[in-house]
């Protein structure tokens, strides 16, 4: 529509004149060349403010065809506008000019600010339209914005130092900054003009670096409008800082970027929050009695420390300043060395606990537990170290008081094996040499079984005590476990060691009381020294148990030196122990037999069965070796169950003979009772063997019935019942209590072979004797002299009227076939004229040492043992020795000499003749050099 088309739609009258904001318009028709040129959009509204005209501009500034635009104002404003702009328009309306900005709704949605001036149209004095011309100031009002906006964040980047902001132009990739920016980074303004992003990037954590990356680019490429992200960045102090960034597309600017970094613990809520988090912790800092502290490694300065820490140290460093001076001015000198080390390991980054003593000016000492973790900065220096202190005096207090509870026995009060160890160290320590004397009083198992465990600590504080008063002064005892105990003897004790043990052996004739009783004890003494027989202590303490282990072997009161043969010894038993699982199966054991004869007649009344062991390296191994090896495991029940077999074959095999049998006696371990099932295996074999019960014997010795063990005398009951004999051996050797004859099943006594050694000289084993076979009369039982050897033990058994007689008198133990013929003979001689020949011919020797170098695969460094060499052979070296030896598989050094000769060669050991092993050479050029000592010492004027 025209304008003037528009005029006359709303005019009232073709005549009246036509006003536009007072001024006159008399011919319309003209105007309508002038609207168009117009840069500005014109149009005409009538007065219900529905548009009637406009010039080209319009369309173009809404964005709506022509067509479209013919509509009441209020489609083209946006819905909060409207109220505004009609406010306006009625202003108009009632004939006055507005001008005005409002925005106005463009046909994409977009809004366009807009400056519109607003004129009545009149007619007749009456307003009939209104006129209005539109300007689009949305660039304009845009830049104004932005400088304003940019201004604002200027201000505020000036007022606050941490908030720094930058645009970045993705066309131009030029960066815009506040000078904060330059400031917070450490540039000098000439350095910001050339500020690219290469710098900036430099200036970003490595570890940063990356996912700032990665954002950025989403950013810029339109996936996502604004991130926010931590950051550190090195600022002008060449620290990083942790800074929180925002990055965010400009408002109406999509190629720029604005990116503001601020640091958080400056923002007023967080600052807030810090606070109270700082107000909480040191509210438990202050509460708890641990110090809390944070001290710079490097200048020792106190950072931080809670109340605690002044509870410990009871005073502060001046300045806050804990040098090291003043830690170790209080230090304990013994945890000097510690805390040094474990300052250069927190120095290396490591975190780790400490404890050590503080000292008083008054005297008192404080243990402290110290647990120190460094803290990193973002460059991996360490900023400054968290310490956590207690005072643990009273828990190290309690401690030491257990551990002296530890290091004490239980009964006796004396410091125990772990005490004796510590104490050792400790002497050698003081560089002393000393003197190691274990000591047994050998029956504490014993008394355990027979009297319960009550009258054992009676026992064990009856030995302390006796010891106690018995040891010099400075001398340090302590308890080793049973009755066995350790003295430290100093070897500069004004008496000798000697002296010392045998005050200690004397005790043996001291009685201890165990209510009611009065007992003696057998004593035995080991010795070893320091140093000479090891520097380390429990070592020391095995070498003088060994020792000890040997006196215990013989049947009095001894002592014995820890001497270096004693290690094969150790070494052949420990082999023993473990060959010994073989042996049945490897058919090396075998049975031996020894006849019972009548004493007058000499006729064979019994046979004892006695276990041999033949070792293919150690040669046979007499029983009293290897059975207590047996018993410390189950193997004893095999060995026994075997023997009881292999006995009981024999006498089927004698009776096939067409021999007369007489009863055959076995030797059984006390421990066998304990094991269920003996008596059916006995059964088993009876029946298997087809022999009667009468000719079967149970050895037994005190040891089994000392236990009182239920099962043992239901096994003796038992077997007894059946017709099996039971013969107490050893009978006199240790109780011999009447009690057991009474109480147990028993047929025969076998008086032990120390009675038969002392007889024909010592009238108190006569008087002993004469009683056990008077009460054996009394009791209805038979008697067994054993170990008769010579002809006037058999003769004084004989006045004694001892009715039988086992020895070697009569008979060595021997081979089945042997006693095969003895048994078909029946009758045997006492042979006294042959058997101790081999003794009594004069031997040529010398004195020389052995030692094993090598045994299987396994070398040895074992101190030498003594030996006496007799003779040699071109090929040979025959010697003898107490040492057992390896038959097989070893190579030994041995040295000979007499007078200022010496001589030495390597042997391997071949066999034994006549009680000497026979060492073959392994060198030729050796042997020469022993055949020529042997002969220079046969030469010899
Ligand atoms: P025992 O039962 O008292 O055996 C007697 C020991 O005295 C045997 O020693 C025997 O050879 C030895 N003997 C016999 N007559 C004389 C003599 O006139 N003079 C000397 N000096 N000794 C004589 P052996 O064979 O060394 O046995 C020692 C111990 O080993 C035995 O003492 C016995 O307690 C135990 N034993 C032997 N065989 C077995 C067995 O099969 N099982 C168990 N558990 N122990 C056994
Ligand atoms: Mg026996
Ligand atoms: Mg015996």
């Amino acid at each position: 529509m025209a304008f003037h088309e528009a005029m006359n739609r709303i005019r009232q009258s073709d005549t009246a004149p036509l006003y536009i904001g007072g001024l006159e318009v008399s011919r319309p028709e003209t105007a309508e060349a002038f609207f168009q040129q117009q840069t500005d959009a014109i149009f005409l509204f009538d007065a219900s403010g529905t548009i009637i005209y406009f010039n080209e501009q319009l369309p173009d500034m809404l964005g709506y065809s022509a067509e479209t635009l013919y509509e009441h104002f209020a489609v083209f404003n946006p819905p909060d506008q409207i109220e505004a702009v009609t406010a306006f328009f009625t202003r108009a309306l009632s004939g006055e000019t507005v001008h005005y900005t409002a925005q106005g709704l463009h046909a994409d949605q977009h809004r366009v600010t807009l400056k519109i001036t607003n004129m009545p149209v009149e007619q007749d004095g009456q307003v009939i339209g209104v006129y209005g011309v539109a300007r689009d100031i949305t660039r304009e009002k845009q830049l104004e914005e932005d400088v304003s906006s940019i201004r604002s964040q200027l201000e505020l980047t000036e007022q606050i130092p941490e908030l720094v902001v930058f645009h970045f132009d993705v066309n131009t990739q030029t960066i815009e900054f506040s000078p904060a920016l330059l400031h917070f980074l450490g540039l000098s303004e000439v350095d910001a003009t050339t500020l690219d992003q290469e710098q900036l990037f430099s200036r970003i954590h490595p570890r940063d670096f990356d996912p700032l990356r990665f954002e950025m680019e989403r950013l810029i490429a339109g996936e996502k409008e604004r991130f926010e992200m931590e950051v550190s960045l090195l600022t002008a102090d060449d620290t990083y800082q942790l800074l929180r960034l925002k990055a965010f597309h400009r408002p109406h600017h999509p190629d720029h970027l604005s990116v503001v970094l601020y640091d958080l613990s400056e923002v007023d809520e967080a600052r807030r929050q810090l606070v109270t988090e700082r107000a909480q912790a040191r509210e438990i800092y202050e509460a708890v009695n641990a110090a809390i502290s944070q001290i710079d490694l490097f200048s020792g300065r106190i950072l931080f420390h809670s109340q605690g820490f002044l509870h410990i140290f009871e005073e502060l460093p001046q300045d806050l300043m804990l040098s090291r001076e003043w830690l170790f001015e209080r230090l304990d000198v013994r945890d000097h060395a510690a805390m040094k080390q474990f300052i250069r390991r927190l120095v290396d980054g490591q975190a780790g606990t400490i404890q050590y003593r503080l000292h008083f000016p008054d005297g008192r000492v404080k243990w402290i537990e110290d647990q120190q973790i460094p803290i990193f900065q973002l460059d991996g220096t360490i900023a400054y170290t968290n310490s956590i202190m207690h005072d643990i005096t009273l828990q190290k207090a309690y401690e030491e008081q257990l551990r002296q509870l530890a290091l004490r026995d239980a009964v006796t009060h004396l410091p125990n094996r772990q005490a004796l160890i510590e104490t050792i160290d400790a002497w050698q320590e003081k560089n002393q040499s000393f003197f190691v004397l274990t000591v047994s009083f050998n029956r504490i198992a014993e008394i355990n079984n027979a009297f319960g465990h009550g009258s054992g600590d009676q026992w064990l504080q009856g030995t302390a005590a006796l010891l106690q008063q018995t040891k010099p002064d400075e001398t340090f005892l302590g308890h080793l476990g049973g009755d066995e105990y350790a003295l430290l003897v100093p070897t500069s004790y004004k008496q000798d060691v000697t002296t010392c043990a045998e005050a200690l052996l004397d005790l043996s004739e001291t009685p201890i009381s165990i209510e009611p009783y009065a007992l003696f004890a057998r004593i035995s003494v080991g010795v070893s020294r320091y140093p000479e027989d090891s520097t380390d202590a429990v070592e020391l303490l095995k070498h003088s148990y060994t020792a000890l282990r040997r006196s215990r072997r013989e049947n009095h009161s001894t002592m014995h030196h820890y001497a270096s043969n004693l290690d094969i010894d150790y070494y052949r038993r420990y082999r023993l122990e473990q060959d010994l699982h073989y042996a049945i199966e490897r058919d090396q054991l075998f049975l031996e037999y020894q006849p019972k004869v009548d004493s007058w007649t000499g006729k064979i009344v019994g046979l004892e069965a006695l276990i041999r062991w033949q070792h293919p390296e150690w040669g046979r191994i007499p029983p009293n070796d290897f059975i207590p090896l047996a018993e410390e495991s189950a193997l004893h029940v095999a060995i026994g169950d075997w023997v009881v077999e292999t006995a009981c074959r024999s006498m089927q095999h004698w009776k096939a003979t067409g021999a007369e049998l007489v009863p055959i006696s076995v030797n059984v371990s006390p421990k066998r009772f304990l094991i269920p099932g003996f008596e059916h295996h006995i059964e088993r074999m009876l029946s298997t063997y087809q022999l009667a019960p009468e000719l079967l014997e149970l050895e037994i010795t005190e040891a089994a019935l000392i236990m009182d063990d239920p099962m043992t005398s239901r096994t003796l009951e038992y077997v007894s019942r059946i017709g099996v004999r039971i013969a107490l051996d050893d009978f006199g050797k240790g109780y011999s209590s009447m009690v057991y004859l009474q109480r147990y099943p028993i047929n025969v006594i076998k008086i032990d072979r120390q009675f038969a050694t002392h007889i024909t000289d010592d009238s108190k084993a006569q008087a002993i004797v004469k009683s056990i076979l008077y009460m054996a009369g009394e009791f209805n039982l038979t008697v067994v002299a054993e170990g008769i050897e010579t002809l006037r033990q058999l003769d004084t058994f004989r006045t004694l009227n001892c009715p039988s007689i086992q020895g070697y008198l009569f008979s060595h133990p021997v081979q089945a076939d042997v006693m095969e013929s003895f048994l078909l003979r029946e009758i045997l001689y006492p042979i006294e004229a042959c058997s101790l020949s081999s003794d009594t011919v004069p031997r040529f020797s010398v004195s020389g040492k052995v030692r094993m170098l090598t045994h299987h695969t396994q070398s040895f460094e074992l101190p030498f043992s003594d030996i006496e060499a007799h003779r040699t052979s071109t090929r040979a070296l025959y010697f003898s020795t107490k040492t057992s030896l390896p038959l097989s598989d070893a190579t030994f050094e041995i040295r000979l000499s007499e007078g200022l000769q010496l001589v030495t060669c390597t042997v391997t050991i071949t066999g034994q003749q006549d009680e000497q092993y026979i060492g073959e050479y392994t060198n030729p050029t050796e042997a020469e050099q022993i055949m020529r000592f042997f002969q220079s010492l046969r030469y010899r004027p």
